[in-house]
């Protein structure tokens, strides 16, 4: 089929269609390109707004008479839920999944081999199968296969942090038709990720666009490690109460723990984790996205894909394995622009955790010592006593200014000078080494240092080096902050393969020389009290959305929530799925009479004005 101008303007199915006024941040150009034919690669950060970058082209190269796009997404779970969303504005979408028996998937292939669907979401594995390939072939044919957009795509790299091995095979797809536009889409985007995606997916000849990775609304907090799970607490209790929230943990047992104690102080929290019964996991991510104020504690097997708008925060209780991680788990607070947490606690526990676990990885030797480099950079974000998000930004090639909204800006940490200490600490770990010809740990190095005479010194006879009680004056806690400080700059190793011993490196020596200045985060014994930033509107129901209603007004966004809680039930789908929270609140603002009064309220498209408009208005008419 001829490249011809497309016949729909991506702007009017903007406002049509999805109800928006203006595209976003580089959705026009995304857009334009891709509607026009050509190849994208697209790097938006969680919440950017990705999704309408493929399903506007879709939309609008099917009304162009070009047939079917075909979206791969990993996400199963959460293919109903998405094409659920385009049916309510009136977008044909279908899925093809395990969930479909028989005849439901014959059905889909049937429209979809006629060209009907505008858009279809598959899985990869099920995309690269000879049944649909033929299907594909066919449509092809006939000019009815119109795009192919890839979502997650660093699901194809090793060095993403969801590596799915049946991404590779979706080279075929360019192999096979070459001539069909494919836009691929992430919101990781490390340069060697970035770089492994376009190679792996043959994309060399599409256009990158490259968004800003900024999340502001997202205020970035990071906490010394004390009691993780009370800690947390508190942080919700000051903060959170009766918000929607995910708590990452490393394993499962804590999952189940954190889970536990969370309920037990009262808050509505589930566990997810691979280990539990498929059904069970399903049923939990259903009722965080289709109830309010869960807060879902689990490891990183959930979250991706979930685009639940009013996640209020994002806590991390052991520390992630690098920045990208971090920032894509971290990047799935706040995604409806309104203020949000993103809080971790960590320790040297986890750092001597991460190495093991790279140590003790089968990788090969290349691949672990990228993955340390990662973890090390992480560290140094998480020691940093400047601005989170200007380390943030710079991790992903962006050069920013202090922000004012994380930890750092808001209550700048007192900084020590930490270089006599670490100098200290690095003299005895050369000295004992010297002395006994194997290395020690963190506990038994500080012990020296501070001048104990424990069990372990005298055996080893370690009171009588000359280092011995010298950082008599330091506590303990400055010490650990010292040696996680040396680690997170590779200036001390921690040997995972050698009972945690510390190790000097080739950067410990500038620092016992004296030539690197090692300043430190003073260590804050209690988390800074800091006022909660928000009132509540309603206990255990806030909405920072609606924050600014009258009395009346409140009342209407409350009848609007009721009302919309029984359409979602009914269509068995999540609440803003129908309408989100900002659209209620600018109804309720409005007071609408008529019709025409519900027009150019964003998130309100001819489709939903048309089987909702009457209900809103009835439902307004009460007050
Ligand atoms: P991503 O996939 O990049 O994480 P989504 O596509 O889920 O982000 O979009 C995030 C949110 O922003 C969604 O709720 C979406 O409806 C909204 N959104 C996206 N683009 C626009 C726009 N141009 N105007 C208003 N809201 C938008
Ligand atoms: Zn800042």
């Amino acid at each position: 089929m001829p490249s011809t101008a497309s016949s729909a303007e991506p702007q009017q199915i903007l406002q049509e269609v999805f109800g928006y006024t203006a595209f976003r941040g580089p959705q026009a150009p995304i857009v334009d390109h891709v509607t026009a034919g050509g190849d994208a690669l697209v790097l938006m950060p969680t919440g950017g707004g990705k999704s309408l970058c493929y399903q506007i082209p879709a939309i609008a190269r099917q009304r162009a008479g070009r047939g079917v796009t075909v979206v791969v997404s990993p996400l199963i779970a959460l293919m109903h839920d998405q094409v659920g969303a385009l049916h309510e504005a009136g977008v044909d979408a279908a899925f093809l999944n395990s969930t479909l028996d028989w005849e439901q998937t014959q059905d889909v292939e049937r429209r979809m081999l006629r060209g009907e669907i505008t858009l279809l979401y598959a899985a990869p594995e099920r995309v690269t199968t000879p049944r649909f390939l033929s299907q594909l072939d066919s449509l092809q044919e006939r000019g009815k296969l119109s795009l192919f957009a890839i979502d997650e795509a660093h699901c194809v790299s090793q060095w993403g942090h969801d590596f799915r091995p049946e991404y590779r095979a979706l080279t075929v797809l360019h192999e096979r038709y070459a001539g069909v536009p494919r836009i691929a889409l992430t919101a990781t985007a490390d340069a060697l990720t970035r770089a492994d995606i376009v190679e792996r997916l043959q994309l060399e000849e599409a256009r990158q666009f490259v968004s800003s990775f900024d999340r502001p609304n997202i205020r970035y907090t990071i906490v010394e490690k004390k009691d993780a799970t009370t800690q947390l607490l508190r942080f919700i209790e000051r903060e959170h109460e009766g918000d929607a929230g995910v708590v990452y943990c490393q394993s499962r047992r804590r999952v189940e723990e954190v889970a536990q104690t969370l309920r037990d102080a009262g808050a509505n929290a589930l566990p997810y984790h691979a280990g539990l019964d498929a059904a069970v996991r399903q049923k939990h991510q259903d009722q965080f996205l289709r109830e309010e104020g869960i807060v879902m504690v689990a490891t990183i097997a959930f979250g991706m894909g979930i685009d639940k708008p009013d996640v209020r925060f994002v806590a991390h209780l052991d520390m992630p394995k690098n920045i990208e991680g971090y920032y894509q788990e971290t990047g799935r607070a706040g995604r409806d622009g309104a203020p949000a947490d993103a809080w971790m606690a960590y320790g040297l526990q986890d750092v001597v955790n991460q190495r093991r676990m790279i140590d003790e990885s089968p990788a090969g030797e290349e691949f672990k010592q990228v993955m340390r480099g990662k973890l090390d950079a992480l560290l140094s974000l998480a020691e940093a006593s400047d601005c989170r998000r200007v380390r943030l930004l710079g991790y992903f090639g962006e050069k920013s200014s202090p922000c004012g909204n994380c930890d750092n800006c808001v209550n700048p940490p007192q900084v020590w000078d930490g270089t006599d200490a670490a100098r200290k600490l690095l003299s005895t770990i050369y000295r004992v080494q010297q002395q006994s010809g194997i290395s020690f740990g963190a506990g038994h190095i500080m012990d020296i240092l501070r001048g104990k005479t424990t069990e372990k010194v005298t055996q080893f006879g370690h009171g009588s080096l000359s280092t011995f009680g010298i950082g008599s004056e330091f506590s303990e806690a400055q010490l650990r902050g010292v040696l996680r400080q040396l680690i997170a700059t590779g200036a001390l190793t921690v040997d995972a393969q050698a009972y945690n011993t510390l190790q000097l490196t080739e950067g410990s020596r500038a620092v016992l020389k004296g030539e690197t200045q090692v300043l430190l985060r003073e260590s804050v014994s209690s988390p800074a009290e800091r006022k909660p930033r928000r009132e509540k509107t309603a206990r255990g129901a806030p909405s920072p959305a609606a924050a600014t209603l009258d009395a009346t007004g409140q009342a209407r966004f409350a009848a609007l929530k009721a009302w919309r809680a029984e359409v979602a039930r009914e269509h068995n789908l999540p609440a803003y799925v129908i309408f989100h929270d900002a659209t209620l609140a600018a109804i309720a603002e409005r007071a609408p009479a008529t019709l025409e009064d519900l027009q150019g309220i964003s998130g309100i498209g001819s489709k939903k004005l048309e089987a909702y408009g009457s209900d809103v208005l009835r439902v307004c008419a009460a007050f």
